[in-house]
């Protein structure tokens, strides 16, 4: 089988890989029908995360199941199923409180841009469709593995409700499925902060209603003026700096919340700042699983289609070219297909 290898910064290789295999009685494996380059991707590919030698690299996935091990009791071949990037139990404490990405048992399916992927726990990760879906539903039903469920976590961290006003920091992926999840919540205005065209469009066919292109102390201050000084209600932080997260509370009103889910890179807050703001932070690696029987029916249903958040689709053997668009920021996020 080949797949892909990421060897150092900016060095994405299609290469000979090891045919996934069950290892243990709870294993599936899958037959990906696609996968895709997540913004997380970038961090290592940039350089800015360590990589400790030639690595398999992908985590979001979807696909027709090959195999189960001996224990699986609730998937079987030939089902088309969706899973997180963190295998879990869906049984511990952590799982049954809605955190699947802290389960006790939690594994990391880190290798998934490749034809077949091995999924730990398949019982507790993998959700199945209610059939095989037609072609051009795969890209949507493939968000839902990641960044479509993060937006959604950001949203519900950041307490979207209906009616209210919400900021979404970050035009990437995530943070464009952050304002279509804040839509799909009920909110009445969605501040969507970006200066790209493209994303700027793609942001208002999701639901924004106002576009903020300034960043730092401006980006704030335009908030600010956009709801008569006070902050919004809901901010949605889907990037990781010390900027967009100084960003994103200070676009909050007091009394307000943030979701957080972008992965921070250095990112060090301020405790007195924090205690005068009166803004909630909740965040953290998204427990996509927790949403996936929700967000499966939305796609199914035709309610969304979080699927357009893909603008270049590639062989999977081009996926050293789909990384360096998303790099270049060519593309907001590449779809690959076996
Ligand atoms: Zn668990």
């Amino acid at each position: 089988m080949r797949g892909a290898v990421i060897h150092g910064p900016r060095d994405v290789r299609f290469e000979e890989r090891e045919a996934p295999k069950i290892l243990e009685p709870t294993d599936a494996v899958i037959r990906m029908a696609a996968t895709c380059i997540c913004g997380s991707d970038l961090w290592p590919y940039r350089g800015i995360s360590p990589i400790d030698g030639p690595s398999p690299i992908g985590h979001e996935y979807c696909g027709v199941v090959e195999e189960v091990g001996r224990a699986v009791r609730l998937v079987q071949p030939g089902q088309f199923v969706i899973g997180s990037f963190f295998a879990s139990d869906n049984t511990c404490p952590n799982c049954l409180a809605g955190y699947q990405t802290s389960c006790q048992h939690k594994v990391l399916v880190g290798d998934a841009q490749a034809p077949m992927v091995r999924v730990p726990l398949a019982d507790g990760t993998l959700v199945a469709t209610p059939e095989v879906p037609p072609d051009g539903m795969v890209p949507s039903l493939l968000t839902l593995s990641d960044v479509m469920g993060t937006g959604w976590f950001a949203a519900e961290a950041a307490d979207v409700k209906p009616g209210k006003t919400v900021a979404v920091v970050g035009d990437g992926a995530v943070g464009l499925l952050g304002v279509l999840s804040a839509r799909q919540m009920g909110a009445a205005r969605i501040i969507a902060m970006s200066r790209h065209t493209a994303r700027q469009n793609l942001a208002r066919e999701f639901g924004a209603t106002d576009i903020v292109t300034e960043r730092g102390d401006e980006g704030v201050a335009r908030v600010q003026s956009l709801t008569g000084g006070i902050g919004a209600d809901s901010v949605l932080e889907c990037v990781g700096t010390q900027e967009s997260m100084i960003q994103a509370i200070r676009s909050t009103r007091p009394g307000g919340s943030v979701g957080y889910v972008g992965v921070p890179h250095g990112v060090a807050l301020d405790g007195e700042e924090l205690f005068y703001s009166h803004v909630r932070l909740h965040g953290g690696p998204a427990p996509v699983r927790r949403f996936l029987p929700d967000l499966i029916r939305l796609v199914w249903d035709g309610k969304i289609n979080p699927g357009k958040v893909f603008d270049l689709e590639l062989p999977l053997e081009k996926v050293a070219e789909g990384y360096s668009a998303m790099d270049e920021r060519r593309a907001i996020k590449t779809l690959l297909r076996p």
